[in-house]
This record gives structure tokens, C-alpha cells and sequence, in this order.
């Protein structure tokens, strides 16, 4: 964060709100963290959902994070969740291969996979998701360093609970995956091609020891089980039962415990007709977008420009030199950046939430508020970017903004509850309001899905006494004291 901060916090050090944006953008000191992004998230629960229907699940049952890491990894932790590293969206050439790895890690959650560590790793969970965004909501509040710390502690909790799996759960992954390909008529090219990438890398680096593709630690990769997995592809097995040979060791495996025997059920309509080829196509576009913006906002803005130079004027090229000039605080060439993306698509909210972004952490508040306002409305108030915007208004010092500041920030906790960074910008409405008890109920909201019951506590306790009796926010603040002393009670036992 320091590094990507230092010459950006000198145009915005007179606007502690305006840091907060900044904080909530800019690239974390701890080495892992959630990353959230909304054009990013809906792009990979995209990529993930006709494999889900595959799965015999519903759209969005499960959900894709995305954490900031180089490494090329993915592991899935309480059972809804698949972790995705940046690394391994950077080494994947386009989106197939990422739905390839995707559909692997569904074959871990169907199989039962995750099942016998699921206390550990749900405790490691809520942490882990929520970080990031608590950090940026309490770098707002003047917490930074207490933040990372909070960071670090809880990354460690969930890389701790995530152990490499057995032989046998990783054929039963294998075989589910073939499956879920299959039947969403999703190419197995680009999941062989991945495995194939990530077998070289191990190859170059001398194997185990390197960070560079943790994915075949954690997932053993072997030459045969490639192989296997070509075959089954191309063979003619239905889509709904898992290749024979892969049965075979699943139920023949040593190191078979009751869970990893599991096949993973088949699906109750399996689509034959493979997804139309505009549809695939959109779906690389997007990929090869959200990919450039993840390198642009995460590497040396030198890396970026060696990597998209200026004559290459591609979207992808537009959107990662965006980013890269961003973090040199050069503004004027990060706006001429993202005025050729809104040229090419003026209806492209991601584009419009960019351009806001750049205009609102480089201090130009007044500015930000209409890319800003779009962007809200042509994604129906998404919760990060109606977040952002409600931010802006805030930040504009100006009394006449914050009703809109509010009707935009309860749309988005409505939406999102995992969003402290919004609950804790409706605090600050309600505090320039002077509307103290709802301030402390917010406060409280942000608390307690920040993993702080003890502060959530005094906030919900404070909140209580002076909020109307039995009024909705009066039984919210009950609610929320009860839930954080379950939870300190539940640490006092632990201890
Ligand atoms: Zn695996």
C-alpha cells in the first residue's frame, strides 16, 4: 500500500475520507488480502455458473474470491467458496482455463472435500473475506496498522486449515470436473492446457519447493493424471457419470477415507448444445479485460508498460495503463487512458467506475460524482461501486449530498453484507447528521462482520439505550449485542 500511497496521499492528505477510497484500492502492505472488485467478481460467477447447473446447483450457491496473491493457486474453504489467487488469473492465457480450474474445485465442494476441516476453515474464513475491506474501513478510521495486523493474522488462519489433498480426492476433483465440463458443453482444452503450464513450471523451478505454482502442491500434478484427464475428455463417456478408469481409483485408492469416496452426484438436466460462440467469445473479452486491470492495479507501473505498451491500443492495453499511471499520480494520462475505453464503450459501467476513481482519489471530488452516478445506475447500484459513490458525495463536503449519500449507501449494505467499508461511510452520515445513535449502530454493523465483537458490543450497547424501544434499528442493535457476545463467549471457551 505504501509504495502505490506515497505519491497519491500528497494531492489527497487534506481529505481523510478521500483516503479511504484510496486505501480500499490501492495494493495492501500484507501479501494477501481479499480483492474485490465488481467487474472481476460478476465475470468469474459468470464463468462459474453454468458449471454449478452442471453440479445439479443453483447459480451463485457458490461464490468466487479473489485474493491477492502471485502465486498460481486455488483451494476451497466453508464449503460455498472458491479462493482464486491473482497469480493464477495472471498465468491463465484466457478464460477457459480458468473454468477449467474452477470446475476442478467444485468437484472438491460436491465430493465432501473440505467437510472434515470445515470448522477450522469457516473460523479462518470470515477473517480472511473480510479483511481486506476492514482494513480499508479501519485505515479510514485511523487504525491502519492494527488493520494489517488483523490481515496478516487471519490469512494465516485460512492458508493454516487449507491442507493439500489426497491422491484420491484429487481424481474424484478430476473426474468431477470431465463431468461438469462436459455438461455444460464447456471445452476441456484449456483446463488440460493449465495443467500442462503449471506441470512445466514445476519442471523449471525444480519442483516442490517453489511458490510459483503452489496449485500443484496443494493439488499433486503427475504426468498420468494429465493424460487421464485428456482421455476422459475426449472420450464419449456421458457427461453425467465420471470415466471408468477414474471410478476405479476413487473407490480402489489406499488412502481412501469415507468423504473423498464420494462420486460427485449427477446433474438433474445436463446441457448438451455447448454455450453459443458469441457467448464464449464475450466471455474471453471480458477475461482478457478484467485480466489487464488485475496486472495494471497490481504490478510496478514499469512492469505494466513494458507489458502493454503505449502502440498497443486494445481495451485491455487502454485499461491496465490506466491503472499503471494511476498509481504514478500521473492523472492526466490516466484519464486520457480511460477516455479512450468510454469512447469505445460509453455504457460500460466498469470504464465509467474507473475514470470516477481516478478522478475521486486524486482529489478531484466535484469531478468524480457523475462517472461515478453512472456507473451506480447502469449496474443497478452495485454495492462496491454504489459504495465508492456514496464516498464521493461524502467527501464533498457538502450537507446538500447526503441524503443522496444515504439512499446510496443503504441500497449497498442492503445488497452486500460482507461491505464494512459502506457501513462504516453511513456512520459517518449519520454522524454529520448528528444522529448519534444510528452512527454507533453503524459502527456496530461494521464491527461485527469485522470480526471485532468487543467493539461491535459497546457500539450495539450504545446504540440501544438511546434508539427508539422496539423500533427496527433498536431491535438491530439488540441483535447485534447478542451476536457478539455469543462470539466472545464462544473465544472465552476456546481459551
Ligand atoms: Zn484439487
Amino acid at each position: 500500500m505504501r509504495k502505490i500511497a506515497r505519491p497519491l496521499t500528497r494531492l489527497i492528505a487534506h481529505s481523510l475520507a478521500a483516503f479511504a477510497a484510496l486505501a480500499l484500492a490501492a495494493q495492501p502492505a500484507a501479501a494477501q488480502s481479499v480483492l474485490r472488485d465488481a467487474e472481476t467478481e460478476e465475470l468469474l460467477q459468470d464463468m462459474l455458473d453454468p458449471l454449478l447447473e452442471a453440479a445439479g446447483m443453483n447459480a451463485g450457491q457458490v461464490d468466487v474470491v479473489i485474493l491477492n496473491d502471485s502465486s498460481i493457486n486455488a483451494f476451497v474453504a466453508g464449503g460455498q467458496r472458491i479462493y482464486v489467487h491473482s497469480g493464477l488469473i495472471n498465468a491463465a492465457d484466457n478464460a477457459n482455463e480458468v473454468q477449467g480450474v474452477l470446475a476442478h474445485e467444485l468437484g472438491h465442494i460436491t465430493g465432501g472435500h473440505i467437510n472434515r476441516f470445515s470448522e477450522g476453515a469457516s473460523k479462518a474464513t470470515s477473517i480472511t473475506l473480510l479483511s481486506a475491506v476492514l482494513a480499508a474501513a479501519a485505515a479510514a478510521a485511523g487504525g491502519g496498522e492494527a488493520a494489517m495486523g488483523v490481515l496478516a493474522a487471519g490469512q494465516q488462519a485460512a492458508m493454516g486449515s487449507f491442507l493439500a489433498f489426497s491422491r484420491v480426492q484429487e481424481a474424484s476433483a478430476d473426474a468431477a470436473m470431465v463431468s461438469y465440463l462436459k455438461c455444460s458443453g464447456i471445452s476441456g482444452e484449456g483446463a488440460v492446457a493449465f495443467f500442462r503450464k503449471l506441470q512445466n513450471l514445476e519442471y523449471r523451478h525444480n519442483v516442490r519447493q517453489s511458490d510459483d505454482a503452489e496449485f500443484s502442491r496443494s493439488h499433486p500434478l503427475t504426468g498420468n493424471r494429465i493424460q487421464r484427464l485428456e482421455e476422459s475428455l475426449a472420450s464419449d463417456t456421458p457427461a453425467d457419470s465420471p470415466p471408468a478408469d477414474l471410478v476405479t481409483v476413487v473407490t480402489e485408492g489406499v488412502d481412501a477415507d469415507p468423504q473423498s469416496e464420494i462420486i460427485p452426484r449427477g446433474p438433474a438436466t445436463c446441457r448438451t448444445a455447448p454455450p453459443l460462440q458469441a457467448e464464449t467469445a464475450a466471455l474471453e473479452t471480458r477475461f482478457a479485460k478484467a485480466k489487464a486491470k488485475l496486472f495494471g492495479y497490481l504490478a510496478e507501473p514499469e512492469r505494466t508498460l513494458n507489458f502493454y505498451p503505449v502502440a498497443d491500443t486494445s481495451e485491455p492495453a487502454h485499461y491496465a495503463r490506466a491503472y499503471a499511471y494511476h498509481k504514478e499520480a500521473l492523472v492526466d494520462q490516466a484519464l486520457a487512458e480511460t477516455d479512450s475505453l468510454v469512447t469505445a464503450e460509453p455504457d460500460n459501467p466498469y470504464f465509467l467506475e474507473l475514470r470516477g476513481q481516478i478522478l475521486l482519489e486524486s482529489g478531484r471530488v466535484a469531478d468524480s460524482l457523475p462517472p461515478l452516478r453512472e456507473a451506480t445506475r447502469l449496474t443497478g447500484a452495485h454495492p462496491l461501486i454504489a459504495a465508492m459513490l456514496g464516498h464521493a458525495l461524502i467527501a464533498t463536503e457538502n450537507p446538500g449530498n447526503l441524503d443522496e449519500a444515504e439512499q446510496v449507501l443503504r441500497a449497498a449494505v442492503g445488497r452486500d453484507r460482507e461491505n464494512p467499508f459502506a457501513w462504516y461511510q453511513l456512520g459517518v452520515v449519520y454522524g454529520k447528521r448528528g444522529d448519534i445513535p444510528r452512527a454507533r449502530l453503524a459502527s456496530a454493523e461494521q464491527q461485527i462482520m469485522s470480526g471485532q465483537p468487543q467493539l461491535a458490543l459497546s457500539s450495539a450497547e450504545a446504540a440501544e439505550a438511546r434508539l427508539p424501544t422496539g423500533s427496527p434499528d433498536w431491535l438491530r442493535a439488540q441483535d447485534i449485542a447478542l451476536q457478539a457476545r455469543a462470539q466472545l463467549e464462544r473465544a472465552r471457551d476456546r481459551n
